[in-house]
């Protein structure tokens, strides 16, 4: 509301343009957690548990106590850090030890009637030791990383917090902040925050829509290859905003043989047209990737004069995934060949410098709270503080002018 209020005042004074064009980019933000190892994992994962249950099933609790190192879950012993720094050895024993000791905490309360947040715990405990520990032969042991789930639970802490790239070698754990700002006056327009794990064009749709509220409606939207997806082009379309993202590059094995927009399609007979006038009509849906991939016949590209150049597939055949958004994809081909693309791409660099603000001079860098709700609230009270800010620095270049213009009148 209180962002809200704020940018209302702006638009009502004309400091934001109802259709004007806005840029988009993303950061990354730092849960307010430790990154704990898979034994604190299950050791908090066990007390979180073993809290509530003293309370509510007395009886059981004590029952349950006598089976297992009861010491092992206070609290200074969970948080304590030396798990981490135990040698390898000792580390692997601890891990059975406390993987067992968890099983056994959960098979005791199998049957109990407890309550619902209880029953929650008790269900990321099973999530955490899915997740993270395998057991072949009875032998008991870590996962290895490249085995874990994409949306792995990193702690029971914070829920939300997940694991994300800032690029190929450097991770971080906690979440990511999309935000979109206004190109002429700089005011930022709405920030979205999503789990460390999420691409960015993921909510950006959402950022848009969700500025109706405020009666924005911007023209364009300006942002990297990242929010260049067809689904983000055709769902802003429909909103009366055009997405400017230079498209995807292509990987080296695609870029090797004939691109797609040599390929016609012919939406209606729902035909492939290929470089050679062969057509098509063999398709399947690759629903995960939004695909519908057209094979050309084998014994025409066995005997195409040009088959070296279109294909690399073993078998020798043409196969093109043509996407569910294919329309909006090749507008935006032929519209980034254009001189207005440039200009329009000229107005996204800024944003940086607004993302910077938000993350050295007003902490946006770290996540003061816990969950994705809190998180939201902080970007949004630190995106209204910035607000202000750069109000307050207008409204004092607007009196330094006036003050100049009369000084030399
Ligand atoms: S290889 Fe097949 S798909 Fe490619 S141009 Fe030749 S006939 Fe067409």
């Amino acid at each position: 509301m209180i962002f809200d209020k704020i940018l209302n005042r702006l638009i009502d004074l004309e400091l934001i343009k109802r259709d004007e064009i806005q840029r988009i980019d993303a950061m990354h933000m730092i849960a307010d957690i430790a990154i704990p190892t898979v034994v604190a994992l299950v050791k908090k994962g066990v007390r979180e548990i073993l809290k509530p249950l003293k309370g509510q099933k007395p009886k059981v609790y004590e029952d349950l106590i006598k089976k297992i190192d009861a010491d092992e879950y206070a609290r200074e012993k969970v948080n304590h850090a030396d798990e981490g720094r135990l040698d390898i050895e000792k580390r692997k024993k601890k891990l059975v030890k406390v993987v067992t000791e968890a099983r056994v905490v959960l098979k005791e309360l199998e049957g109990v009637a407890v309550n619902r947040e209880l029953r929650k715990r008790m269900e990321m405990l099973r999530r955490i030791l899915c997740e993270n520990v395998n057991e072949f032969g009875g032998k008991i042991q870590e996962r290895e990383y490249k085995d874990k789930p994409k949306d792995l639970l990193v702690s029971p802490i914070d829920e939300d917090a997940r694991y994300g790239a800032k690029s190929d070698t450097k991770r971080f754990m906690g979440y990511k902040a999309n935000v979109t700002e206004s190109v002429e006056n700089h005011f930022i327009t709405n920030v979205e925050v999503m789990r460390g794990n999420k691409r960015e064009a993921e909510t950006a749709v959402q950022l848009v829509i969700e500025q109706k509220r405020n009666g924005l409606v911007p023209q364009k939207l300006v942002g990297d290859a990242g929010y260049s997806d067809g689904i983000n082009r055709k769902m802003l379309k429909d909103n009366g905003t055009i997405m400017v993202a230079p498209l995807r590059q292509v990987n080296a094995r695609a870029q090797a043989v004939y691109p797609k927009s040599m390929f016609t399609i012919n939406e209606e007979t729902q035909t492939l047209k290929c470089p050679q006038g062969v057509e098509t009509t063999s398709r399947y849906r690759d629903v995960r990737h939004g695909l519908k991939q057209f094979h050309f016949p084998i014994g025409k590209c066995r005997v195409c004069k040009v088959q070296k150049e279109c294909t690399n597939e073993k078998d020798g055949r043409r196969v093109v995934g043509i996407s569910m958004f294919n329309k909006e994809l090749r507008e935006a081909e032929v519209y980034n060949t254009t001189d207005e693309f440039k200009k329009d791409m000229k107005l996204r660099p800024p944003i940086e410098g607004k993302l910077s603000e938000l993350t050295r001079y007003h902490g946006l860098r770290r996540a003061r709270y816990r969950g994705l709700v809190k998180v939201q609230l902080q970007s949004l009270f630190t995106a209204a503080a910035v607000n202000i800010k750069r109000w307050i620095k207008l409204i004092l270049a607007g009196l330094t002018r006036q003050t100049d213009a009369i000084v030399a009148f």
